[in-house]
């Protein structure tokens, strides 16, 4: 659970600590507005991909399920600055599929914490192989990463491209580049 006095203290901290003033007017309520904020953008912390993946609907046709431009925002948690972009998740049934809008609560759950883009895909993957016992699932993430842009190296717009494959989008060429054809990748 998030501590939102030990956020307001902390701010507080943190501001002297660049020099400023702590009790001018606009920083007056930051300290709050900071430690509400931070509930919201890590919610997922509390969270579990299950509570959303559980809900299962049964079907016989098993084709490739993709949902693509999954839009999310998440920390990175070597310089707690955002990360930002798009999620593309594919999966292949055994069976058993989840409403679209699941797959979407699922990156929330994993984003809104402090991450690793990297990590963060593993889990999303990982979280539905668990839940759905799919085929196979396939996810990629696209993403800006602010330490990356407005700081040390500069490279505005550039894109950190990472992705998890899992069951038989691992070994399968071809399934790989339907996935990434679906996408409009080359
Ligand atoms: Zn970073």
């Amino acid at each position: 659970m998030v501590d939102q006095n030990k956020i307001k203290e902390a701010v507080k901290l943190l501001l002297e600590g660049i020099g400023e003033n702590v009790s001018r007017e606009g920083l007056a309520d930051t300290p709050e507005r900071i430690a509400r904020m931070y509930t919201e953008i890590f919610a997922g912390m509390d969270q579990n991909a299950s509570e959303h993946l559980s809900r299962v609907f049964t079907v016989e046709n098993n084709e490739m399920v993709l949902e693509k431009d999954i839009v999310f925002y998440s920390m990175c948690e070597h310089h707690m600055l955002p990360f930002y972009g798009k999620a593309h998740i594919a999966y292949i049934p055994d069976g058993k599929v989840v409403g679209l809008s699941k797959l979407a609560r699922t990156v929330e759950v994993y984003a809104r914490r402090l991450q690793i883009q990297e990590k963060m895909t593993g889990q999303i993957a990982d979280a539905i192989m668990e839940n759905l016992s799919p085929k196979g699932v396939m996810v990629m993430v696209e993403a800006e990463h602010m330490c990356m842009t407005m700081r040390g190296v500069k490279k505005p717009g550039s894109q950190t491209v990472s992705i998890a494959a899992r069951g038989v989008f691992q070994e399968n060429d071809r399934l790989q580049k339907q996935f990434f054809g679906m996408l409009g990748v080359r």
